[in-house]
């Protein structure tokens, strides 16, 4: 988070509207040849496509459709029968000339990309397998829009979770273990037994975080993400711990939810530090995912999310909220890492401020597992920015965080590991 009060700019919104003509007519659509201008009056070029990113899987995908500047744009869901559409309009004239679409992979979610030139602008055909649910996102800096479609999950491999998440004396350890051998093989990376904590150090590269005189929030959560991989070793051997980064580079907010369903993983913790004008304001936070607000934390997703007026994705964002399944696992989890912090942070006075809100974390969206977004402290308060640096203090909300994680897991059954 940076210190500044987000600048408050008049952006419009995005006009959206839903319920377009069931029948699309897509037989316009391919390539698109040069816009002709009809005037001779020197005008500003036109908005280019410039980018689309696919991040593909095999029950979903994130699309990432970025114009040269930001642009009016609809879009809107076509059922069909056991395949769905999604089309989205890019207007203010934009042109896809010389833009080639990125080529699908076969055993994508997503089926094919269309392009096609419209009288405003040029319309994008997403054919993708049956979509169960879609989010829109839009991000600025630079200005693109985050289209998410998930289909029907795929069942995961039977004995994947073999731990012990279940309290009782349901099964001992070597019944379980015969069982495992009989079942299917489970994919290479995924080690049995294993529980996959995703770390995401927030920022990085080009983009650090909040700063204070020489400390970056990016450096800061790094060596946080770095210790909790290095006490897990050591303490939790069946929690392994995956970083979405471990060196400084920069790394997309929309990439880094990809990051963690690509490992499976169990639980994603995007982790940052906090700043705030009055110096003397200090403690850890917590956040599950909701889209609830309130006054301060609009703030805070506008600084964490790098947008400068939340509206402007509070609208699209309510079209489905995909991570409600895991929002009850997440609320456990902040609980538990939130009562743990109170006894191992207690030595360096640090206060927990609170550990039951939501808020609308970019980075948290299109996560298929709990998630959370954690505030380890304000580099705005001399105290904290001073015990941020020390191995110790990294190392007690190491332990903290694993011992609670470890504790969630043996106490309740996780929405993930139900059939
Ligand atoms: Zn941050």
């Amino acid at each position: 988070m940076r210190a500044v009060m987000p600048t408050l700019l008049c952006l419009f919104l995005p006009l959206l509207l839903i319920a377009e003509e069931a029948a699309l007519p897509i037989g316009d659509i391919i390539k698109t040849k040069a816009l002709v201008p009809d005037t001779d009056e020197p005008k500003k070029a036109a908005p280019r496509l410039e980018d689309i990113t696919l991040y593909e899987m095999n029950d979903s995908v994130r699309v990432v459709v970025r114009p040269s500047e930001k642009v009016d744009f609809k879009y809107d869901l076509l059922a069909g029968n056991a395949k769905d559409r999604i089309y989205i309009d890019l207007k203010n004239g934009l042109t896809a000339d010389g833009f080639t679409a990125p080529t699908v992979a076969a055993d994508s979610f997503l089926k094919a990309i269309r392009l096609g030139k419209r009288e405003e602008g040029t319309r994008i055909v997403l054919d993708t397998g049956k979509v169960e649910k879609y989010n829109v996102m839009v991000m600025d800096d630079p200005w693109r829009v985050v289209i998410d479609y998930i289909g029907a999950r795929q069942a995961p491999p039977a004995e994947k979770k073999s731990g012990p998440a279940v309290a009782g004396p349901e099964k001992k350890p070597e019944e379980k273990q015969a069982a495992q051998k009989t079942a299917v093989a489970p994919p290479p990376e995924k080690k049995e037994k294993h529980f996959i904590l995703v770390v995401d150090p927030g920022h990085g590269g080009k983009d650090p975080g909040a700063v204070r005189k020489n400390l970056q929030e990016k450096d800061i959560v790094l060596a946080l993400a770095k210790t909790v991989r290095r006490i897990a070793a050591k303490r939790h051997p069946d929690i392994e711990v995956v970083l979405t980064r471990d060196d400084d580079r920069f790394i997309p907010l929309e990439e880094r939810a990809i990051i963690a369903n690509r490992h499976d993983g169990d639980l994603f913790i995007s982790i940052h530090t906090n700043t705030y004008k009055a110096s003397e304001i200090a403690g850890v936070e917590l956040y599950h995912l909701n889209n609830r607000s309130d006054e301060y934390t609009d703030k805070l997703t506008r600084v964490e999310n790098q947008i400068t007026n939340t509206n402007s994705f509070l609208n699209t964002i309510l079209v489905d909220m995909t991570m409600s399944l895991y929002i009850g696992d997440s609320q456990k989890f902040a609980e538990s890492i939130g009562k743990r912090w109170q006894d191992t942070l207690a030595p360096f006075e640090t206060k927990i401020r609170d550990w039951r809100k939501g808020a609308l974390f970019f980075v948290l969206v299109g996560a298929r597992m709990p998630s959370l977004l954690v505030e380890v402290g304000f580099l705005s308060n001399p105290r904290e920015a001073k015990i941020l640096q020390k191995d110790k203090y990294l190392e007690a909300l190491a332990t903290g965080l694993l011992d609670a994680v470890a504790e969630v897991r043996k106490k309740h059954i996780l929405a993930k590991d139900r059939p």
